[in-house]
């Protein structure tokens, strides 16, 4: 009877710099129901600050979910090879 053999392949998880990070915000104030104004997605902050300070003026809601994304890629740990990355001396 053969059992199954498993391998750990350690990763690291990388940010993607090649990929600009994301902000957005939406609205969370309302009585019962969100409000639910959104941002749209930009890569600063600022235009997401300004956009929640004129929404604020509008309609006096004062309270939002901000969130920020990045992108992650992970890669095998030094001197390993595995998925996406072939061995030091194999060809590509
Ligand atoms: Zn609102």
């Amino acid at each position: 009877m053969t059992r199954p053999v498993f391998r750990h392949v350690p990763f690291t998880i990388e940010q993607d710099r090649t990929a600009e990070p994301e902000y957005e915000a939406r609205c969370v104030s309302g009585d019962g129901t969100e409000c639910g104004a959104a941002s749209g997605t930009h890569g600063g902050p600022g235009p997401v600050e300004e956009g929640r300070r004129g929404h604020t003026q509008e309609s006096g809601h004062r309270r939002c979910r901000r969130a920020v994304g990045d992108h992650a890629v992970p890669r095998p740990a030094a001197g390993l090879s595995g998925p996406g990355r072939p061995a030091d001396g194999e060809a590509s």
